[in-house]
């Protein structure tokens, strides 16, 4: 049976190029990079190297780019680092309620520790709107942090409106741009953003490396402590084969991005006509034009999302309910609940995410699967009428 899988969302396989660029830095080339021998420097320059790449690629400085353990830490540092740098200022972060919760936990953990949030609702179609972020802020304001994309309804953010706004109040401002870095054009002077997460998994690269945009003259603490590294703004030895993976990874992504969003949006828009034409009583999540090339998010009238996914994995298609950290959970998703859909529709979501090796026939394979399970399902259900 060929699996086919469609959660790029969640994580990408590594290109076979990311593979072959990395190899030698796991034992030929695996100095550390804070060693003055030969082995030591090497590393460095290679870690500088791919700094400057990814450096121009967002269209930042070198001395911007801090290589971190991928989007959680940079979210985490970013949050922590903000208001942690910045007590004098102030106590408030402005943040939205669909955020990941790599940013919903930290803003949790620092509410009960004495710092205020503020979580700004988005509407129907997951957009947030700059004047909802306008009104949210305060004298005592020293960070927003909206997303630039939504892992889960992929809608894309008016970041560069929202943060002009967050600059003219003399405001930090952050996007996670973790689902958008690889997938479309992001570049940290375009959006006017002072930080900016990514990582690598989820263009092509390996997992657990990623960086933190941080604009010079960003008043910001560390969050790892422990030694001079990066800076010494992030202490612990660099994953030197992780970040040449991270650069080679951007290397692909500079050549290929744009052509593979247009083949992308193509099977995503066939995707979003297809399944209404074929399964009654469907509702698409998320914006019908602001959102990622590669996502599909659906909610399905008496079914439960669990239950599509085991009976799609049985016909060797892989999907998800969500975001990969929230499916086997039995809360309904929060981003869901926040454009309004009421619990049951929450409960019986499907997200189909594309990539890079996704092909027409296996999209077409999905809409002749998809509709036998639904009505299979469907014919279980006490409450489905027909
Ligand atoms: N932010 C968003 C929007 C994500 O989708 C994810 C991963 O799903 C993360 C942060 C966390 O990234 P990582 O898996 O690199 O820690």
């Amino acid at each position: 049976m060929e699996r086919i899988y469609f959660d790029y969302a969640a994580t990408t396989p590594c290109d076979p190029s990311v593979v072959e660029a990395m190899k030698p830095y796991f034992s030929e080339k695996f100095g550390n990079p804070s060693s003055i021998h030969y082995f030591g420097q090497e590393a460095k320059k290679t870690i500088e190297d791919t700094r400057s790449k990814v450096a121009s690629f967002l269209g930042a400085r070198e001395d911007e780019i801090i290589f971190t353990s991928g989007g959680t830490e940079s979210d985490n540092f970013a949050l922590f680092g903000i208001l942690w740098g910045n007590t004098v200022r102030g106590n408030h972060v402005v943040t939205t309620a669909i955020e990941h919760h790599a940013i919903l936990e930290p803003a949790d953990f620092l509410e009960k520790h004495g710092f205020q949030v503020t979580y700004v609702k988005p509407d129907a179609n997951g957009s947030i709107s700059p004047e909802d972020i306008k009104n949210a802020l305060t004298d005592k304001t020293v960070l927003v942090s909206v997303m630039h994309a939504n892992n889960e309804i992929g809608t894309i953010q008016p970041i560069r409106q929202i943060a002009d706004i967050a600059k003219e109040k003399g405001v930090y401002f952050h996007t996670d741009a973790v689902q958008t870095v690889g997938h479309i054009p992001v570049n940290v002077n375009e959006l006017n953003v002072d930080l900016l997460s990514l990582s690598a998994h989820k263009f092509y690269g390996p997992k657990g490396v990623g960086c933190l945009y941080v604009r010079k003259g960003t008043r910001i603490q560390p969050y790892l402590r422990g030694g001079g590294q990066e800076r010494h703004r992030r202490a612990s030895t660099e994953n030197v084969p992780g970040i040449v993976g991270l650069g080679k990874a951007i290397d692909i992504c500079s050549q290929e991005m744009d052509a593979e969003a247009k083949v992308q949006v193509r099977l995503r828009d066939k995707l979003i006509t297809e399944i209404p034409k074929r399964i009654k009583r469907v509702y698409l999540n998320g914006h019908p034009t602001q959102r990622l090339p590669n996502n599909v998010n659906f909610s399905i009238e008496y079914i439960e999302g669990e239950s599509m996914l085991l009976n799609l994995d049985m016909q060797g298609i892989a999907a998800s309910t969500g975001s990969a950290c929230t499916s086997g959970d039995l809360e309904p998703s929060h981003v869901l609940l926040s454009i309004g859909r009421p619990h049951e529709l929450c409960h019986g979501s499907i997200r189909l995410t594309l990539g890079r090796f996704t092909k027409e026939a296996q999209v077409d394979r999905f809409l002749d699967v998809f509709p036998n399970i639904v009505a299979k399902l469907r014919s279980m259900s006490p409450l489905y009428e027909g």
